[in-house]
């Protein structure tokens, strides 16, 4: 297979930045909403304790004390964009914790809250596969109608035996029914995976990028397991318990794994650095500029893009 021409990139890959300048001729910026969500993985709503990795915080907005409202938060991160060069649109990104977890009418007055700044486009929703009941879906799919929507799903792995040993608290099945269920109408499903999970190999790993790939999504997003100070899993890795893996091995499988994805699913994220005063390892991977450029040199090494061995990938899949 070609490299996609419709992709309009020099890169080897269909990335965020491209697909909206395709979609819409002009650059587009998330801005990162904290909108006062807790994580029904902590809080007792579904487990207590979280996930074993995470650090409870819900992302880098959590620490700022009280919370300024929705609007003023996509107001103020709009002003920030609006200072680089080209930042034309926004949408706004509901990112920390589970933004899915309120009743309907409560989801309608912070989505819409954030839906009338001008020059917002659209909202990107983070949330759990197992906090999308059909009611929500439905009052999504009523802006999907009128805006650009992501829902993104924190999967993490396809594996149940991993999902179980970092806590997850949901299923493959679980969030497979939610992507089903997500799917068919005009909101866009993004997919976030961590690779090097504890007990996981490359083979693993690959199989869950192969689950995605046969899946309505149209979005990834992908990041290195992250020792943090104050985790389960730090302190494992503190005890020499858990391994992370090294740059070269995490290049190597996420460039293994966009070979075997759509060429049309947007590549929304291929690394994560976390929160300086609590990062405990691997080193490399708070140079997210060298890890990028790793991938690009692996993929022009391989003389390789997203999607190239996609079609070998069907016909093993389908046992041909
Ligand atoms: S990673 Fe997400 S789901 Fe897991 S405990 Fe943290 S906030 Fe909750």
């Amino acid at each position: 297979m070609a490299k996609p021409s419709f992709w309009n990139n020099a890169k080897r890959y269909y990335d965020l930045k491209s697909y909206w300048l395709n979609r819409l001729g002009s650059r587009v910026h998330k801005l990162p909403i904290d909108a006062g969500f807790t994580c029904p993985n902590r809080d007792g709503s579904i487990t207590r304790g979280g996930c074993s990795y995470c650090d409870g915080r819900g992302s880098s907005l959590r620490q700022a004390g009280p919370l300024p409202p929705v609007g003023d938060q996509v107001r103020r991160g709009k002003a920030f964009y609006r200072q680089r060069p080209k930042a034309e649109k926004f949408i706004a990104y509901f990112q920390t914790f589970t933004n899915t977890c309120a009743p309907v009418e409560k989801l309608r007055a912070l989505y819409d809250e954030a839906l009338a700044v001008e020059d917002v486009i659209g909202i990107s929703i983070g949330t759990l596969p197992d906090c999308v009941p059909d009611e929500t879906l439905a009052l999504i799919r009523s802006y999907a109608e009128r805006f650009h929507v992501w829902l993104e799903f924190g999967l993490q792995s396809i594996h149940d035996r991993t999902l179980d040993r970092i806590n997850r608290g949901h299923n493959a099945a679980v969030f497979r029914d939610a992507v089903q269920r997500a799917s068919g109408g005009r909101i866009l499903i993004c997919v976030h995976i961590i690779l090097g999970l504890p007990g996981e190999t490359r083979d693993d790993m690959i199989e869950t990028a192969k689950a995605i790939a046969v899946l309505p999504v149209q979005g990834i997003k992908i990041h290195s397991l992250l020792a943090l100070e104050g985790t389960e899993l730090g302190e494992r890795y503190r005890r020499g318990e858990v391994t992370l893996m090294t740059r070269e091995a995490y290049v190597g499988t996420v460039c293994d794994i966009l070979e075997i994805l759509p060429p049309e699913m947007v590549i929304q994220r291929l690394t994560a650095e976390g929160y300086p005063d609590i990062f405990l390892g691997p080193a490399w991977a708070q140079n997210k500029l060298a890890v990028l450029n790793a991938i690009d040199r692996e993929l022009e090494m391989r003389d390789s893009w997203q999607g190239k061995r996609r079609e070998e990938q069907s016909l093993s899949l389908s046992g041909e």
